[in-house]
């Protein structure tokens, strides 16, 4: 089977752990520091503040602007839950607003006609390693004074209009799950420019202590903290990051051009200013094709090719995420959600394997 995503431990990890182990420092310390130097030097942010979990970083981030109970915050009805999640953990309302067909990503054309006067942020998804619209929704940011927080969990690496993915918005968020471009098996990353979000991001990963002033509660903590063992990988991964980074978007340019003029299916876009890190390689099936997006995936399985929907169902249709669903137009979500399915795309393929994908998919559409 080859797999839809599959983490990259060499000997070089293994032995980055290991060290971790032997030194007896085994939970925060240097090497979630120098994590955290890595980090910001790759967004060109000021800051990066390690987490233990992209939903840690997202939890954080929300309270570290301000995000208070009541507030609503704009955001995206295609992605993985944890997205919305992180605002109902603050006591936030999520609100939903369409999608844009070509990126995928919250369409910023639907943001405004969706600002209350208890809006106080837009949450923008990065979504399968693509920035969404930042320069649109940053002047609607502006125009209405909000934050933006950036979950950036699918897109380290990429770029926008020259800037790196996490320097953004005022916040991004990031994961190093072990399915992501970049992993420490499990772990967050928190970048931004601003001081006030620093020091609040801070305090809530370590239960509201500040550095060398411990039983002093500045406030609701959480232990968000990493451990170095963890952060010892990612670390490790950083050297590879461009390589790896570059290989997926080799992969992506060879399916998309064997798969043009194929009946029904439609290759993903990278829009203009965009440098798309592939987390994932997502293809839609529409009606016009002559058997179904289900089809594809069952035809795939038999040989021995993993494929995955992210996401059948948008966010609204989950009870706890539906108060979110607002009177507007939806059809884009809708319409994805029943035609999206990724194929590998990542580092560990061989050109066998791409050839092989490639041949299949070309064969189901004959
Ligand atoms: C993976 C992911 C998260 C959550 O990250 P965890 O590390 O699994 O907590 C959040 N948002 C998006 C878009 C993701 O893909």
């Amino acid at each position: 089977m080859i797999p839809i995503s599959r983490p990259i431990i060499t000997e070089e990890e293994t032995a980055a752990v290991l060290a971790v182990l032997k030194s007896g420092q085994i939970v925060q310390g240097p090497v979630v520091e120098k994590l955290e130097q890595r980090f910001a030097e790759l967004c060109g942010t000021k800051y990066a503040i390690a987490v233990n979990s992209g939903t840690a970083a997202l939890h954080a981030a929300v309270h570290a602007i301000g995000i208070e109970p009541g507030d609503e915050v704009i955001t995206t009805p295609f992605t993985f839950v944890a997205s919305a999640n992180c605002l109902l953990m603050a006591g936030a309302a999520p609100v939903f607003v369409d999608v844009d067909e070509k990126t995928f990503n919250i369409n910023p054309a639907r943001v405004e006609e969706a600002i209350t006067p208890k809006t106080k942020a837009i949450l923008a998804v990065n979504l399968y390693g693509q920035c969404a619209d930042y320069e649109a929704l940053s002047q609607i940011a502006r125009k209405h004074g909000l934050k933006i927080v950036e979950d950036a969990a699918q897109s380290v690496a990429a770029t926008f209009q020259g800037k790196t993915s996490g320097n953004l918005g005022d916040v991004g968020c990031f994961s190093l799950y072990a399915t992501k471009n970049l992993t420490s098996g499990e772990g967050g990353v928190i970048t931004t420019n601003d001081p006030d979000i620093y020091e609040r991001a801070l305090l809530f990963r370590h239960h509201g202590q500040k550095k060398g002033l411990r039983y002093e509660y500045y406030g609701l903590g959480y232990n968000y903290r990493l451990s170095d063992l963890h952060a010892a990988i990612a670390v490790t991964q950083m050297k590879r990051l461009s390589q790896m980074t570059q290989q997926r978007r080799e992969n992506a340019a060879r399916y998309t051009e064997a798969f043009q003029g194929l009946a029904g299916l439609i290759t993903p876009v990278e829009a203009s200013g965009s440098s798309h890190v592939f987390h994932q390689y997502t293809l839609r099936i529409t009606d016009r094709a002559k058997q179904s997006r289900d089809e594809l995936q069952t035809y795939l399985e038999k040989k021995a090719i993993q494929t995955q929907i992210y996401y059948p169902k948008a966010l609204y249709d989950f009870p706890h995420l539906s108060a979110g669903k607002k009177e507007y137009d939806y059809s884009v979500t809708d319409k994805l959600t029943g035609e999206v399915i990724s194929l590998p795309v990542h580092p560990l393929l061989s050109k066998d394997d791409v050839a092989s994908i490639i041949e299949n998919v070309i064969n189901f559409f004959k």
